[in-house]
């Protein structure tokens, strides 16, 4: 598995491509700010994103432009994708928005990264008045969604590492524990197994399950309960997000049921992963296993998410998203049900696609596993 870093090559090849599919989408280029979007580009993450404006400029027919300010060249010059861009710095007391206005189409339109601080696009639309500019998500939402096999090592790395977590956190006793508790420790493993950061630690028991929102309480965990265990975070710089259902001691009949249905639609929207299978349809097939057991109203979120560089971005597995499924996007698959006021399950792994079907990220056993 290759975890050697990207290299300038690699930067090169993305912001090419991406300038490719600028141009299809008849814009005129790409603003990147610090962020996903810049580490991807050029793996340059600024120390600190301040009110100084950072700025790649991938415009479709011109060289790649990186505006930085003076005092951060030094950071920025390293990055391996800087080597490729032309650096162009300014300095307190310059105006940058004017300084970009000569770098930039006056009467172009530009996707500009989600996040964006709104000071600096409106001191663009203030120099450059005849431009137009639109979220990176409404005009190129699938920009980082196909994976590099080098990303879905490090994907895959990451559900293993995310895997080992769990396996650990079977092993220790729930009930009596706070869900806190019981959370820090998972965090403690994640991080112990590569994690440089843990974004989230669910756990949700008995009612607090019910509440796909609830992140951990002070509630003590009881013999009985049903617990939904959502985790993940980075490592090596790209996401895991994991969920499993464990029960402590033995089930009732009825949360066996409720496991087993969302099992059997996790299981099934794997099954319909392939190519040129659109995201909703993916949401469907969950959906329809789920509905015909009962328990439609009880699914209350999409199915999935993608993940990549952060733990939630485009594509979004819901009804609605025509978006064909392509090899190498990288996605969660986590149905669920919620009994207000008294359970929940859901199961989700992080699915890739190959060429003939899904893959998954995630190899721990689906079935309800009994912790005491
Ligand atoms: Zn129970
Ligand atoms: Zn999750
Ligand atoms: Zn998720």
């Amino acid at each position: 598995m290759s975890t050697s870093a990207f290299s300038t090559k690699d930067y090169v090849r993305r912001m090419e491509r991406a300038a490719g599919q600028a141009a299809e989408a008849g814009l005129a280029g790409i603003l990147v700010s610090p962020g996903p979007d810049l580490t991807y580009f050029t793996g340059y993450r600024p120390t600190a994103v301040t009110e100084r404006i950072t700025l790649l400029i991938l415009d479709t027919d011109r060289e790649p432009v990186m505006m930085v300010p003076v005092l951060e060249r030094p950071d920025a010059e390293p990055a391996p994708g800087a080597a490729a861009v032309s650096l162009v710095d300014w300095a307190d007391g310059d105006d940058p928005y004017a300084a970009l206005a000569s770098l930039l189409d006056p009467v172009g339109h530009y996707a500009v990264s989600d996040s964006a601080w709104a000071m600096h696009l409106l001191g663009l639309q203030r120099s450059v008045p005849g431009s137009r500019y639109s979220a990176m998500t409404d005009v190129l939402p699938m920009l980082r969604a196909v994976k590099e096999s080098d990303e879905v090592d490090r994907l895959a790395a990451a559900g293993a590492a995310a895997d080992a977590a769990y396996r650990d956190i079977l092993g220790v006793s729930f009930a009596g524990r706070s869900e806190r508790d019981i959370g820090a420790q998972l965090a403690g493993f994640l991080r112990e197994h590569g994690h440089s950061q843990v974004d989230f630690t669910i756990v949700g028991s008995g009612p607090n399950g019910a509440n796909p929102h609830h992140e951990m309480s002070d509630r003590i965990v009881r013999n009985g309960d049903t617990v939904i265990l959502d985790f993940g975070g980075l490592c090596a710089g790209y996401g895991s997000d994991t969920t499993r259902t464990v029960h402590v001691g033995p089930a009732t009949d009825e949360e066996r049921q409720v496991f087993d249905v969302v099992r059997r639609a996790q299981q099934a929207a794997f099954e319909a992963v392939r190519p040129g299978v659109t995201c909703q349809e993916i949401d469907r097939v969950a959906r329809r296993v789920i509905g015909d057991a009962g328990y439609g109203r009880y699914f209350i979120h999409r199915t999935g998410h993608g993940i990549g560089l952060t733990t939630h971005e485009p594509p979004y597995l819901v009804e609605g998203e025509l978006q064909p499924l392509v090899p190498g996007m990288c996605f969660s698959i986590e149905p669920g049900i919620y009994l207000p006021g008294r359970f929940g399950v859901r199961i989700e792994d992080i699915v890739t696609v190959t060429e003939d079907g899904g893959r998954r990220l995630n190899n721990t056993a689906r079935d309800m596993h009994v912790v005491s």
